[in-house]
């Protein structure tokens, strides 16, 4: 089973002409809304291509925490793990309606207000409502989810001290961590030292390169120069293994044992492989990262290699680009199967 930790947010949709300057109102589009949050968006991927998937997240007692609930029924996970409600009070409705909830207090489902303009460019605000009240008492309480689990997937849209306790119960259980740090956060070395793999896109990767480097190293020795040196830069921080996806490009893949494969693609020789992703018209990116990652911990559960996982879930990755929205546009196994025939 596959066991993602993790953020449900409400993704409110608005597009504009202009952005309004300070105190300015400027007229939009009709709002749409998406369920969304990594977490959320990594187990509807994986659920979707028939992975036994459980998504324990909290979201707030309220019709976006219904809408999330339902979209991962939709997509056929199993909702058991989506705490809704005050985290000492689960299941229970915030009557008081106030907002600006203080621990212990109900809190609202997460929003990402996201307004669109003309040239197609995002503005993002997120408000992690309950996310913010995951806690690692919630983790401790949800044991037999992490019994359950061959790979537990996790991300960082929720309290780092969370990720860090799922990531030791875990290993407790003896499941895989993949974990995608996103947003960037400097996570525990003993954290880190349990990511197999570690998985970030390219923008990630630069980040946590950079913050790695002492602040008096030489210029032009940074090794995040060439993306091909990457994923041994990031393995030497300590993760067991490292995928880097480069969007179009598909991913890199380093660790212990890869390239050594006679199947396992370009090899550089540094244990370091590129697989690539197949072409495709990209319509809408958003959440083509999320369904990679919920397509790889799926594989890697099922027993693949890390590579052989890695081939997947770039064809899964492709796919979702193809199609607007995020969770809306996952691929089943069956449309993966298809697209391969193409
Ligand atoms: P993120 O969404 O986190 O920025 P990427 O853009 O690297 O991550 O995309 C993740 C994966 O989705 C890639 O490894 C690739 O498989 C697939 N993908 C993304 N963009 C494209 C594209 N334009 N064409 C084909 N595949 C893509």
């Amino acid at each position: 089973d596959l066991l993602v930790v993790g953020s449900a947010n409400a993704d409110l949709v608005i597009g504009l002409e202009r952005r309004p300057g300070p105190g300015e109102t400027v007229l939009g589009s009709d709002m749409v809304i998406h369920p969304g949050g990594k977490g959320a968006n990594q187990a509807a991927a994986a659920a979707r291509l028939g992975a036994r998937t459980t998504l324990l997240a909290r979201v707030g007692a309220d019709a976006y925490g219904r809408m999330l609930a339902e979209a991962q029924r939709a997509a056929g996970a199993d909702p058991a793990g989506l705490l809704m409600g005050a985290a000492d009070a689960p299941g229970t409705v915030d009557s008081s309606g106030t907002g600006g909830a203080a621990e212990g207090e109900d809190a609202p489902t997460g929003v990402a207000l996201i307004t669109v303009d003309a040239a197609g460019d995002n503005s993002i605000v997120v408000s992690p409502g309950a996310n913010a009240r995951l806690t690692p008492d919630d983790v401790a309480a949800a044991r037999d989810l992490f019994e359950a689990a061959a790979v537990v997937s996790l991300q960082l849209e929720i309290p780092l001290e969370t990720v860090a306790a799922a990531a030791r119960s875990a290993a407790e259980h003896g499941a895989r961590v993949v974990l995608n740090p996103s947003p960037p956060a400097r996570l525990p070395q003993d954290v880190l030292a349990l990511c197999d793999p570690l998985v970030l896109n390219e923008h990630e990767a630069r980040l946590l390169l950079a913050d790695s480097q002492s602040p008096d190293s030489e210029p032009g020795q940074s090794p995040e120069s060439d993306p091909g040196e990457w994923a041994g830069a990031l393995l030497a921080l300590g993760p067991r293994s490292v995928v880097v996806t480069l969007g179009a490009e598909g991913a890199l893949v380093a660790g212990p044992g890869v390239g050594t494969a006679a199947d396992s693609g370009t090899a550089d020789g540094s244990g370091t492989v590129r697989v690539p992703s197949p072409r495709v018209r990209a319509v809408d990116t958003t959440g083509a990262g999320d369904a990679f990652t919920g397509a790889l911990g799926w594989r890697l559960g099922r027993g693949d290699g890390l590579v052989e996982a890695v081939r997947y879930a770039v064809r899964v990755g492709a796919l979702a680009v193809t199609r607007p929205g995020a969770q809306e546009s996952y691929p089943s196994a069956a449309d993966v199967e298809a697209a391969d025939q193409e």
